[in-house]
């Protein structure tokens, strides 16, 4: 029986060990941490909106019913494409289909310090570690006498005004306005300041003029201030250093301006193209390699003259497609070449107001939040996932609260705090 090796089980490894399960291959799936993310949501889990199982899903659940997909946690090292092996922490293992969908990781476009001193979101434990911290910090403000640290510690300042900066900062914005002002009895002569900073001259590019103009009034109305044209030159621990020299004394910054493909692809000798992706032919393969297949935010696919962007709907039909692919090949049937269905995009500011761009029709406001909220729940993985959302949006959308308002602490979360030690005591 030949075997599909799938690398990496999030959208498009997920769609890929779906298309291929029951059609007589053996297909082994591996991944690193035992569930399926649903990345989209992590901003909540990080603003104590939802926990952070809600939005993860064990693998072995998923594939329980799926015939001849296997799965096995392990984290993959390389691959040596010549001799048609992943290479293991453990072992080598041979596959006669390879389907590639590792993903993204943050681009900090080598800013180190921004790296070292920076939240980022890419996996569950950054989204609880920013949680703790930002909790943290109203609890130390909460503390301090001196005004200007108190100051500090209480503005938030987020990098980047695509949909994960503009959805964080909406979030974040209602919950120290609607929650924290509650909690902190100490804090109310204290304004928080959630700074959002984008170096272009509008937010959310992709979208339509009018909705970037309708969710920057909705930010301002929530109280985010919002800075065009602003770039982000380096920053410390309790300082964030803008290009054009201002500095602003802040012990929370978030990263969210940019992601490239996994470093699992600068290994494999095939060229690279923006981001560090790896070019795939109309059919999701490597040229020269047809037993490759490169998906998601991992691969570069140019249609119509433009990339695809690193977007989940994008990863799902990629995996997809290579499935069916590889079972029509077994068949000895043609598969027509891939093409990406937009269906459209959307991004949510707060309660009440989002934006959509689905099926050539704009929609801003309630209407397109009642259809963000839909379509997330309807994503999930998992009916206590959704269940458990479902509440959790519910109870706090009539009582204007949330419930996870949780300090649990991570190690990485205290090699920060260290830090911030060292910073203070210097
Ligand atoms: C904060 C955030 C918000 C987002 N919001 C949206 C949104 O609103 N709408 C949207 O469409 N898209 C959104 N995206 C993008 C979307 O999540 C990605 O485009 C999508 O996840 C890409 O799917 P993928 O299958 O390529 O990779 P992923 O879903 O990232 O899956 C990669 C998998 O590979 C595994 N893996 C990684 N390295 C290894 C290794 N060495 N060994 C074994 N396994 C490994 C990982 O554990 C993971 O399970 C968001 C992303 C982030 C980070």
């Amino acid at each position: 029986m030949k075997r599909v090796v799938i690398v990496g089980m999030g959208f498009g490894g997920l769609e890929a060990a779906r298309a291929l399960a029951g059609k007589g291959l053996d297909v082994l799936v591996l991944d690193r941490q035992n569930y399926h993310l649903f990345q989209p949501l992590l901003y909540q889990v990080a603003t104590a909106t939802l926990e952070a199982p809600s939005i993860a899903y064990p693998i072995r659940s998923i594939i329980r019913n799926w015939p001849g997909v296997r799965f096995q946690m392990t984290e993959v090292k390389g691959v040596d494409l010549d001799a048609r092996q992943v290479i293991t922490e453990e072992e080598s293992i041979p596959y006669d289909y390879l389907i590639l969908a590792v993903g993204s990781v943050t681009n900090f476009f080598g800013m180190e310090s921004v790296k070292q001193s920076s939240y980022d979101l890419k996996r569950l434990a950054d989204a609880t570690a920013l949680r703790n911290h930002i909790l943290t910090m109203y609890e130390r403000a909460a503390q301090e006498d001196d005004p200007e640290k108190r100051k500090a510690l209480m503005t938030f300042v987020v990098v980047g005004g695509g949909p994960t900066g503009v959805e964080f900062s909406g979030a974040l914005a209602e919950l120290a306005r609607w929650v924290l002002v509650k909690d902190y009895p100490e804090l109310h002569n204290e304004r928080p300041r959630i700074i959002l900073l984008e170096a272009m001259d509008r937010i959310l590019a992709p979208f339509s003029e009018d909705l970037q103009r309708y969710a920057l009034h909705r930010l301002k109305k929530i109280g985010v201030e919002v800075r065009l044209n602003t770039a982000l030159a380096g920053a410390e621990p309790d300082k964030v250093y803008l290009k054009d020299g201002t500095v602003i004394p802040a012990y929370t910054l978030f990263w969210a301006a940019g992601v490239r493909a996994h470093p699992l692809a600068e290994a494999l000798p095939v060229p690279k193209a923006k981001a560090g992706r790896i070019p795939v032919q109309q059919d999701l393969t490597i040229a020269g390699y047809p037993e490759v297949y490169v998906i998601g935010d991992l691969a570069y696919f140019e249609q119509d003259g433009a990339p695809l962007p690193m977007l989940a709907p994008v990863a799902m039909q990629m995996g997809r497609y290579a499935g069916q692919a590889i079972v029509k090949r077994e068949r000895g049937e043609r598969m027509r070449p891939f093409r990406y269905s937009d269906r459209g995009t959307m991004a949510v500011i707060g309660r009440n107001a989002a934006i959509a761009e689905v099926f050539g029709r704009r929609f801003s406001g309630f209407v397109a939040w009642l259809i963000w909220l839909a379509l997330h729940l309807a994503m999930l993985v998992g009916f206590r996932n959704r269940l458990l959302t479902l509440i959790n949006w519910g109870y706090d959308y009539l009582l204007f609260e949330r419930q996870i308002r949780l300090i649990t602490r991570q190690e990485r979360e205290r090699q920060i705090e260290a830090s911030l030690e060292q910073a203070r005591s210097a």
